[in-house]
Order: C-alpha cells, then sequence, then structure tokens
C-alpha cells in the first residue's frame, strides 16, 4: 500500500496535514528525520504510517520510545481499533505479561512496540532486539517527546542520554525523533545527544490556527470564567489552570456548584485520586478539569474545546504549551486567559523570593515581562506569540484584537501623573508604597494612610481625580508591561521607578491604553465545527441520531477500556448523524472511518442510525 492509502484505509483520514507526507516518504525510504511540530499537529502518524509501510514491506518491527507510561495504553489501543497489530512494555505489566509481549516482538507478529527508556537500554531487551536485526527485522526507532534527551527542556530524563546506545548498535535502522518543544537550544541539543547531526529536520509553524486567544481584564474572574464556558462550551471538555492547589480546589467547587461536571488535579492530591480524576477526564464526555500545571503533560485528548487560566503562567513557553492542549482534532478551540495587576504581582514575589541566583532570576523576568507584554497587547496576538518563537507571521483574524480591535487611547498623560506621584511619594517619605496608596493619591482620597503621611499636601495629590481606578490600574499595567515601573515583589509590593521611566516622563514612549471591549455575543455564537458546535448545528433529528451515537460510543469505549475518542472522534459522529448512512458503501469515506472500524462497527452504527430514524 502507498502511504497515501494506508492513511485513508488504516486512519480513514482524507488528506495528510502539514508537513507529514514530506516526513513520511523521507522515513519510509530509510532517512533519519527530527521532526519539530507544534502539540496537536500530527506526530503519531509520522511514526505509525512509516512502521505499517516498512512492515509491508518485510522490514519488521518498529520500536517507538516513549517516556509515558499512561499514554503507551491508549495509543495502542488506538493502534488496535484500526487493526494495526502493536503492544507495549512498561512496569504496568506482570512477568508473564511482558514475556508474551516479548514472544509476539521475536515470532515478528508486532508492527508497532511502545516502550519505556529505561526498559530499551537493559541488556535482556537489547539482546532481543539483537536477535531482530539479525534477522534484518528492526524496521524504524522513533524517539518520542525527543526533548527529554535535553536538560534546557521542561522533563528531562536521563534515561533518555542512554538511547543512543541503538544508533550504535543498529547504525542501519533508520530512526526519527519527535519533539513539541520550539527552542533553537533545546533543538541543538536533542542534534547531538542523539547523535542525529545527519538527520533531515522538518520545522513545522508553530501555530495553532484554530485556537482562538483571549487574555480578559480579571474582574471577577470566577464570575467571567463562568460566563465563558455557559456561553461557548456548554458540556464541552476543557482545562482550567490555577496557580495554586488551594485555588484548583475552590474553583473545582464552585464549577460543581454552578452545575458543571468539574473535577480537580493538583500535585497535592492522593495519587489515586489523581489517577481517577485523570482517568475520568479522558474517558468521559464533557468533563471540565480544575487543575494546577501538574496536569497535562501526556493528556492527549483530541477534544479538549477550551484551555483557561485563571492566573497567569510564568512565561510565554508554558501558556503556549498549556493552552496547545486545547483543540488538537484541529476543530475550533479556545485559550482564554483572566489577568490583572496582581497576577502580575504574584508572579514578580514569585521569583524574587525564589532561592535562584540572580542571574538565572534576571532572565526569568524577562520572559515574565515578554508575557506582560502579550497580555497587554493591543494589536494581534498570534503574530506575537509567534513572533516570540521566531516565527513571522500576519494578523491572525482568529484572536481578541484581531476579532473585536480594542479602541486604544493615548494614556501617556496620566502615565506620567502615574510616575510623578510614585517618585514624589518616595521622595517625601523615603518609602515606597504599593499601587493602592498611589492610586488613592491621585485620585485624591482622603483616607487614614494618606493623612498618617501627610500625603494629602504632594503635588500630585488629587492630580487624577478625574480617572477611574480601572484606567488607574490599566496605567499601570502597561507601565510595569513595558517596564517603566518595577514592582518590588517584597512584602509590601511596593511600586518603583526605573531606568525605563524617563523614556516615558520625557514623551519619548507613548502609553497605548486599550479601553475594555466587551466582545459582542452574537457575534461569537457563529462558529462551526466543534464537536458541540457542530450538533448544535444539526437539525432536530440528526441530533437524536448524534446523541444516540455518543451513547452508543461510550459503551463500546467502556467495554474496550478505551477512552471514547478512541473508538470515534465527536467530529465523525457529528458526520454519520448528519449524512444518515444507509449502507456501509455510505459511511465510507467519512473521516475517521478506517477499514477495520468500518468492519468492526459498521453494522451497529447503521443499526444505530436507524434506531434514530
Ligand atoms: P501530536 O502528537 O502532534 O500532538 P497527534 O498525533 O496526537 O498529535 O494528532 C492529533 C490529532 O490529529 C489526532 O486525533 C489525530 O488522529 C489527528 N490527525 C493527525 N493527522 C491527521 C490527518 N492527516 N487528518 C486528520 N486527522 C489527523
Ligand atoms: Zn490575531
Amino acid at each position: 500500500m502507498s502511504e497515501l492509502d494506508i492513511l485513508r484505509q488504516v486512519f480513514g483520514y482524507e488528506a495528510f496535514r502539514g508537513p507529514q507526507q514530506a516526513i513520511v516518504e523521507h522515513v519510509v525510504s530509510g532517512g533519519d528525520a527530527l521532526v519539530l511540530m507544534p502539540t496537536g499537529g500530527g506526530k503519531s502518524l509520522c511514526y505509525q504510517i512509516p512502521a505499517i509501510a516498512r512492515q509491508q514491506a518485510g522490514r519488521g518491527t518498529t520500536l517507538v520510545v516513549s517516556p509515558l507510561i499512561a499514554l503507551m495504553h491508549d495509543q495502542v489501543g488506538a493502534l488496535h481499533e484500526a487493526g494495526v497489530e502493536a503492544a507495549f512494555l512498561n512496569s504496568s505489566l506482570s512477568g508473564e505479561e511482558a514475556a508474551q509481549v516479548e514472544r509476539r516482538l521475536l515470532r515478528g507478529e508486532l508492527t508497532l512496540l511502545y516502550a519505556a527508556p529505561e526498559r530499551v537500554t537493559t541488556p535482556r531487551f537489547l539482546a532481543q532486539l539483537d536477535a531482530l536485526a539479525a534477522r534484518g527485522q528492526l524496521a524504524l526507532f522513533a524517539i518520542d517527546e525527543a526533548h527529554c534527551v535535553s536538560q534546557w527542556g521542561h522533563d528531562f530524563r536521563p534515561e533518555y542520554r542512554a538511547l543512543t546506545v541503538l544508533h550504535e548498535r543498529y547504525p542501519a535502522v533508520p530512526r526519527i525523533a519527535l519533539t513539541a518543544t520550539a527552542d533553537a537550544l533545546t533543538r541543538a541539543d536533542i542534534v547531538e545527544r542523539l547523535q542525529l547531526e545527519n538527520a533531515q529536520q522538518f520545522v513545522s509553524s508553530f501555530d495553532r490556527p484554530n485556537i482562538r486567544y483571549t487574555i480578559v481584564e480579571k474582574k471577577d474572574a470566577l464570575t467571567q470564567l463562568l460566563r465563558f464556558i455557559e456561553r461557548e462550551h456548554a458540556g464541552e471538555a476543557g482545562v482550567v489552570y490555577c496557580q495554586s492547589r488551594k485555588r484548583v480546589e475552590e474553583v473545582a467547587a464552585a464549577l460543581v456548584e454552578a452545575g458543571l461536571n468539574a473535577l480537580p488535579y493538583h500535585a497535592g492530591l492522593e495519587a489515586g485520586v489523581r489517577q481517577q480524576n485523570q482517568d475520568r477526564f479522558l474517558r468521559e464526555d464533557g468533563l471540565v478539569m480544575v487543575a494546577t500545571i501538574a496536569f497535562g503533560m501526556g493528556i492527549d485528548k483530541p477534544d479538549v474545546r477550551f484551555v483557561a487560566h485563571l492566573d497567569m503562567p510564568k512565561n510565554i513557553e508554558g501558556y503556549y504549551q498549556e493552552t496547545g492542549r486545547a483543540g488538537r482534532d484541529g476543530a475550533p478551540a479556545d485559550a482564554w486567559m483572566a489577568y490583572g495587576l496582581q497576577d502580575v504581582v504574584n508572579q514578580r514575589r514569585m521569583i524574587d523570593e525564589s532561592p535562584a541566583g540572580e542571574d538565572f532570576k534576571q532572565v526569568m523576568r524577562g520572559k515574565l515581562d515578554a508575557l506582560l507584554a502579550l497580555a497587554e497587547a493591543t494589536d494581534c496576538r498570534r503574530v506575537r506569540l509567534l513572533g516570540y518563537f521566531g516565527e513571522k507571521s500576519e494578523p491572525c483574524g482568529n484572536c481578541d484584537n484581531c476579532l473585536h480591535p480594542p479602541a486604544v487611547r493615548d494614556g501617556s498623560e496620566l502615565a506620567r501623573k502615574l510616575l510623578s506621584c510614585i517618585y514624589r511619594v518616595q521622595q517625601a517619605s523615603g518609602i515606597s508604597f504599593g499601587a493602592g496608596h498611589i492610586m488613592d493619591i491621585l485620585r485624591g482620597k482622603q483616607t487614614e494612610k494618606v493623612s498618617q503621611y501627610g500625603h494629602e499636601s504632594l503635588s500630585t495629590f488629587g492630580i487624577a481625580r478625574d480617572s477611574s481606578e480601572s484606567e488607574l490600574r490599566a496605567v499601570l499595567r502597561q507601565l510595569i508591561a513595558i517596564g517603566a515601573v518595577a514592582v518590588d515583589g517584597g512584602m509590601f509590593n511596593t511600586l518603583q521607578l526605573t531606568e525605563g521611566s524617563r523614556a516615558v516622563l520625557k514623551g519619548e514612549v507613548q502609553v497605548q491604553l486599550r479601553e475594555s471591549v466587551a466582545a459582542p455575543a452574537a457575534k461569537r455564537n457563529r462558529r462551526s465545527a466543534a464537536p458541540a458546535a457542530a450538533a448544535q448545528e444539526l437539525g432536530v433529528d440528526d441530533q437524536v441520531r448524534y446523541i444516540n451515537l455518543r451513547a452508543w460510543r461510550a459503551e463500546v469505549a467502556r467495554a474496550h477500556n478505551l477512552p471514547a475518542y478512541v473508538i470515534f472522534h465527536d467530529a465523525t459522529l457529528a458526520e454519520i448523524a448528519r449524512r444518515r448512512p444507509q449502507s456501509l458503501a455510505d459511511l465510507q469515506g467519512i473521516s475517521g472511518i478506517g477499514a477495520k472500524k468500518l468492519e468492526a462497527y459498521g453494522a451497529d452504527v447503521l443499526r444505530v442510525v436507524g434506531e434514530g430514524s
């Protein structure tokens, strides 16, 4: 079978995505490859299709090295469903089960074998590979999550270093290494550590066009979140990231209170509970996971429709990785963040109080500033995001700023008032103060603290009487974002002038303020193609069929102990409901229905469709 035939018949997909075809062809013909593709880009097929093609050409088994035990089970399950012989070897298997997999491997029955890195480099396993290699039955090495080999990456795994043994021992076997980590330092490290100097590099755009980026000003975060979910994602799966365990618990409880199906996830939960919550998220429909960043690594659920940040992440890398978990299936998804002054202050404090060295802190502050600049941006978010990763692009039309360009106003005058106030107060009292007090002085509020320090006699007292507190906060955020004000992360979060203040005071740098814009609700409801949205667009009869199909899928998934999406994606079920197939032939060609699934489930699907008519 050609590569395209495999894509169509085995996986049921019509066409390759982006660089998949070039990668697949290169690897099938025996070349080495390093693949950099964003999360959801479709990395798995880049080695699964070559594995099938090379197996069919009589070249034997592909070994997939993967660090995530939890994921192997579902991946192998998905391959089974597609009719591909695959198995995994990891510590979750009993001795007898592992021995059975080894026998299948040696008999040449497996197209793909998934194994954890520490297993691969044991003498016992290498002896088995020797036996296969002697017969020319080692088709390909696929090294997934290849950034684990680098300590610059975020999940360094020392065991990955030992994987060079594969290349040294079996130099004739082609290798493909894959990662979603973009930065140049990590990439260079992967090449060196895995001796991939001669591998062709396939670097995809890191853009995720189906993800819509929205960053809103935090007012009442929980209410804003609830409104966002209810308006845009009722009944859909999503992840809500919070900074602390305590906040995770509170928010999860509040969502449940509001009638949503939500669960908490953080490192403080007992391991069993954590595992159970994760399993439920993967297997149930429409569950919202409220989590710290402990959650997410290796979650390849394709139909996560939104990722919300209730607290600001540490840097753009983190933001991009976390939001990247939305919309892996390519259907529209949202990355939504609420952010406010307090987030800035908190993050600064965490950096200042960390035990790291001053150099490291300086790097962290720089990264935080880049994220602040993104949050405060009045132009296209995607252009800024991609720019951060060194990619040039045009305004995207699918972020809040593109869809509802914020009215921009010159806030330079107000910014100068604010800066002079910080200066005067510092000069008069010899100490600096926090944002609240500075704003009180500017607005001429006669508070206890103002009297205590005699600040009503300052020349800046009341000079911004006409400005609202939220306006002043906006100016302050902008000033922090452009580095013209520093927040001392000590106990009192006091505000200080910086080198950058001067340029603003002199009028050399403009401060742009975005007027808060309420996103017009009507416009936003016109989404299409998202599973639930797709279902909403179905006629009443089609919807009944869709619901019946989902119920049937849930039963099958339970019986097979697999997540529902491994059986069929939502989009596939919606398409079936819409087409009302009468025969197996009608089912053919629907995206996501390969030959094996047609054979295994076709009759059942027709029956369910028939019952709904
Ligand atoms: P990654 O590992 O890069 O994050 P995956 O390999 O999990 O991404 O793929 C993401 C989703 O996209 C999966 O649900 C997969 O089935 C789907 N997919 C991948 N390639 C294609 C394609 N050519 N056509 C349609 N769907 C695809
Ligand atoms: Zn945009």
